[in-house]
């Protein structure tokens, strides 16, 4: 938790101007494995490394194109924002039909620590409110 938002606070210190690949942008290239649960022309998701649920997956576009964080969207990124959703939910349904979570963490006081956008999608057991 507190490891968490130390590495978030480390990584808003090395944030640039998005030019640069994240290691997300590794994942979407291959150049790094993952454990890819989706690929369609826009997205992929993937399991987290570091699971906070016992599912625990994240959904990114495969073009960052500026999204290196919600907060930067533009408005002709709508059209893509909502597929990210859309296709996070079927998932979200698929393998926690019981419900399910999806987090966005925006920047430093949202503990962001990856400047990739990425929805988290967590279920499989009951999650708590409110979030520290
Ligand atoms: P935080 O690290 O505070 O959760 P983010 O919202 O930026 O901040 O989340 C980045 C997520 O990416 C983390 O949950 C982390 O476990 C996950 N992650 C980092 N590297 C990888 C990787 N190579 N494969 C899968 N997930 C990863």
């Amino acid at each position: 938790a507190s490891d968490e938002v130390q590495k978030a606070a480390d990584a808003a210190k090395t944030v640039g101007d998005g030019s640069s690949p994240t290691i997300f942008d590794k994942i979407v290239s291959g150049e790094i494995p993952s454990n890819k649960i989706h690929d369609d022309e826009l997205c992929i998701a993937f399991r987290d490394v570091n699971p906070q649920a016992p599912v625990h997956f994240l959904v990114i576009p495969k073009n960052r194109d500026g999204l290196t964080q919600l907060s930067k969207a533009r408005e002709d990124q709508k059209a893509l924002l909502g597929h990210l959703m859309y296709v996070a939910q079927e998932l979200g349904q698929k393998e926690c039909p019981g419900g399910f979570r999806i987090v966005i963490n925006d920047g430093k006081d949202g503990a962001q620590s990856v400047y990739h956008l990425h929805l988290h999608v967590m279920g499989g057991r009951s999650m708590q409110w409110p979030p520290g």
